[in-house]
């Protein structure tokens, strides 16, 4: 799995897809892996996403809603 300068992790995807592609879905995953503050237990934690727009904290395991790619855009 490689990471380059120019698109990081979507690095591994090699010269697939389109440059612009890879920077896209780069900046969707450094996003998706980012730390957030639980809106529950104010904890900065690495939110799981069940599914699209669905989150979940990995420390109270509580469930909210948020957006497609990232927990929340209201902190
Ligand atoms: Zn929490």
């Amino acid at each position: 799995m490689g990471r380059t300068k120019t698109v990081g992790i979507a690095g591994r995807f090699g010269p697939r897809y389109g440059s612009s592609v890879r920077k896209k879905w780069n900046s969707i995953m450094v996003r998706k892996y980012q730390l957030y503050y639980c809106p529950f237990c104010g904890l900065r934690v690495r939110m799981k996403r069940v599914s699209v727009g669905i989150w979940s904290c990995s420390k109270c395991g509580r469930v909210f809603a948020g957006d497609a790619y990232q927990p929340t855009s209201k902190f």
